[in-house]
């Protein structure tokens, strides 16, 4: 008898066993999608595991429907992927493998319409020369050279070979309009076209010596495993160096997987390397895709007809025969954790999977991530450095102190000053409001008085519905003083408050400027962000006022001066982690200044000008800071010398949270005693869709300690259910 062990999108750690001897099951369906029964409807699932028998009686085995051969399964490389990945962050199997799948994949699909129009290409078209097509029109003076090669093509690969459905309508339109090519009835009868790689036509510039040397030291041995951190200055041309070492690897007839934290930011990287290979098949695989082109995407992956996969944090699962290099940009970039269900890293799997199948995996950033950079002090990473811009100024960076200035709505005179010099110029400015949310910290302006921890070295945190401080580390909890200890001053508030008025200062400010709010909400609609950034190209737009969205490595070069304000609410946040955030913030938005000719100047308003924070940044030297922080992690016991979980738990309300963290706590201590678990504690956010939550530390001086110590602990708390709290565990958390 031939059993498939098969997983489900179910919060159920077991796969479920079925008879398939009727499917005719072969160990090459291990890795296909199945449709069985499953409670009362037929689901979806992958075949994890095919065995002789199985545990269930015989009687009680239910045959699978059938085994979806309609697309390949994953592979035996995915597969281990996909189980290291469920045992390290200790999620379903079945769950994780069904997340990888893009949505298509997870439903029965209907055999998908062949399309029957086919298109040739004229003598008209054969004659054209590209170059006499914009050479903006990348996408068109793409597609041309295509039919140039193949003379025609069939709707889908037309389709696969361009970034969306509508550009393909609409580049198709024009080259029919230009009489290029016609449209034919009926469908193509020829083997699908094979796009073959050839050497780039399109070459890049001359490399300077940094550059060669990294690419020279990436390219070394691209056939083994070999992590490596790039670490280049914002400005230092990065980006070359991947596509060189992409373009080594393409060479050698292997893929290649580039991660960037948020495609819908970076929509020009896409262009670039769709420019650099215009002979290659390059494919997307993110969010903003619908469920057509995520499943197209996925197949051409899987196919190995894209050669080059550029893909959020999800794309680090697409299945890829040839895998031959792996590049994570912004490696440091949180949203490379996801952090909801199944709350993997995409940068950590990117090396373990690189280790897998023996391929090297490049991590870039100006600001690596304190474990990554750990990793390379300590030798685990080669590390190779990019120290200068290109042909640009480095930007100066100053503080702007504001403890005993009179704002002027939020703004520093100074820095109302130097904004009309720029403008006077004509010159482009870019004002950073920081305003994520980080918990609120009690401060003393007059004297700096912090609210700290007596327990641990971590920021207590105001919570204005009790007036009670909390550490969110330890659990210590006590009433907020009235006045400062230190001075007696009366006037102790949360840090960060009053920027909300600082956009209509500005406009008030300088009537003749035009004045851009760019934030998440402006620039929610497809295509919004592009419009803006045509805008603020084009010079339309003399004042940028945005948030987060505009640190990202955008380059716009009339933009000279970079004011950036409330940055001080992150100084003294009670998450550890955030000082390291803050460095790459300022680092990457102080990277927006100066891309021009003009010397760039970033003025940062601050009441703590002397902090060590900015000292480091106005030195720009991120080694320094990176050791200062580390020594401080090591002797205050924090990753990545000591390992951490979190256990979060949500009930109706936080008592009840609180009292079933108290449970597994206590089930926690009679497990392993070299692993520290601290008190419950409310979550940053406590409560959230009217559940309200609350979380627990674990911690350990070994990785492998600590998860043994889980895989443990879940499986008691599965047993023992304590109570009926909504539980999730989250190794390696990023959000204290
Ligand atoms: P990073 O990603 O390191 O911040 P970029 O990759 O954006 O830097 O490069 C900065 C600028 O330098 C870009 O405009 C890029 O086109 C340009 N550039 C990169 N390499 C070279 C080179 N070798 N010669 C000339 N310009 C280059
Ligand atoms: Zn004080
Ligand atoms: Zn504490």
């Amino acid at each position: 008898m031939k059993v498939a062990r098969v997983g489900f999108d179910v919060p159920l750690d077991t796969l479920f066993d079925y008879r398939c001897d009727g499917a005719g099951a072969t160990p090459a369906d291990i890795g296909a999608r199945v449709l069985a029964p499953f409670g009362k409807r037929n689901a979806v699932g992958v075949i994890l595991a095919l065995a002789d028998s199985s545990e269930v009686a015989t009687a009680r085995l239910k045959p699978v429907t059938r085994i979806l051969r309609d697309a390949p399964g994953f592979a035996p490389d995915d597969i281990a992927l996909l189980r290291f990945a469920a045992d390290y962050y200790h999620h379903p199997l079945g769950a994780v493998a069904m997340s990888a799948l893009p949505a298509g994949l997870r439903q029965v699909r209907q055999q998908p319409a062949r399309s029957r129009t086919h298109f040739v290409l004229t003598a008209a078209g054969e004659a054209a020369d590209v170059e006499s097509l914009p050479k903006r029109a990348l996408t068109l003076r793409r597609l041309l050279v295509l039919f140039q090669t193949q003379k025609a093509l069939n709707l889908e690969e037309i389709r696969a070979s361009v970034p969306t459905a509508s550009t393909s309508n609409t580049v198709l339109k024009q080259l029919v309009t230009k009489g290029y090519v016609v449209s034919c009835e009926g469908s193509l009868t020829r083997a699908p076209v094979a796009i073959e790689y050839a050497p780039p036509e399109v070459t890049g510039p001359p490399l300077t010596p940094d550059q060669a040397a990294a690419v020279a030291a990436l390219c070394a041995d691209l056939s083994a495993f070999r992590p490596h951190l790039l670490l280049g200055v914002t400005g230092s041309g990065k980006t070359e160096v991947y596509l060189r070492v992409i373009d080594a690897v393409l060479k050698t007839g292997r893929q290649a997987l580039l991660l960037v934290p948020e495609i819908s930011l970076t929509p020009q990287l896409e262009a670039t390397v769709r420019g650099r290979f215009p002979h290659t098949r390059v494919v997307s695989l993110h969010s903003g895709l619908n469920d057509g082109e995520r499943l197209k995407h996925w197949l051409a992956a899987q196919s190995g007809s894209a050669r080059i996969v550029l893909g959020t944090r999800l794309a680090v699962f697409a299945p890829l025969p040839d895998l031959g290099l792996i590049i994570v940009d912004e490696e440091h970039d949180a949203s490379f954790k996801q952090s909801e269900g199944f709350r993997y890293s995409a940068r950590d799997l990117a090396v373990v999977r690189a280790r897998q199948r023996g391929v090297p995996v490049v991590l870039g950033s100006a600001t690596p991530a304190l474990e990554t950079w750990h990793n390379a002090a300590t030798g685990r990473y080669a590390l190779t450095q990019l120290p200068k811009r290109i042909n640009l100024t480095t930007p100066r960076i100053h503080c702007v102190p504001t403890r005993d200035v009179r704002l002027q709505d939020g703004l520093a005179p100074s820095l109302i000053a130097a904004i009309g010099k720029r403008l006077a110029a004509k010159e482009q400015v870019l004002i950073f409001i920081n305003r994520r949310g980080y918990a609120p910290v009690l401060l003393c302006h007059d004297c700096g008085w912090l609210s700290n921890c007596h327990r641990c070295s971590a920021k207590l945190v105001l919570h204005l519905r009790d007036r009670q401080l909390h550490c969110h580390h330890c659990g210590h909890q006590t009433l907020a003083p009235k006045a400062c200890p230190d001075c007696g001053n009366a006037d102790l508030s949360p840090v960060g408050q009053g920027t909300q008025r600082v956009e209509a200062a500005l406009a008030a400010h300088f009537p003749q400027a035009r004045v851009l709010r760019i934030d998440r909400d402006s620039t929610r609609n497809k295509g919004a962000w592009s419009g803006m950034r045509t805008r603020i190209e084009a010079r339309e737009v003399d004042i940028l006022v945005g948030t987060q969205i505009l640190a990202k490595g955008h380059d716009f070069p009339s933009l000279s001066l970079v004011g950036v304000i409330n940055a001080d609410s992150l100084l003294y946040s009670t998450d550890f982690r955030v000082p390291e955030r803050l460095y790459a913030l300022l680092t990457q938005v102080a990277g927006r200044a100066g891309r021009g000719a003009v010397q760039g100047d970033v003025l940062i308003q601050t009441d703590f000008p002397d902090h060590p924070l900015y000292a480091a940044l106005r030195d720009q030297n991120f080694a320094r800071f990176a050791d200062s922080q580390l020594k401080e992690r090591r002797s205050a016991g924090f990753p990545p010398f000591q390992y951490q979980a979190l256990l979060r738990a949500e009930a109706p309300k936080l008592d009840a949270a609180i009292e079933w963290l108290k449970r597994a706590a206590a089930l926690g201590q009679t497990i392993d005693n070299a692993v520290t678990i601290y008190d419950p504690v409310p979550a940053g956010m406590m409560r959230l869709a009217g559940r309200e939550r609350a979380q627990l530390l674990v911690q350990c001086a070994s990785r492998a300690r600590l998860q043994r110590f889980v895989a443990a602990w879940r499986v008691a708390l599965v047993e023992k259910r304590p109570s009926a709290a909504r539980w999730a565990i989250d190794v390696d958390p990023m959000e204290l």
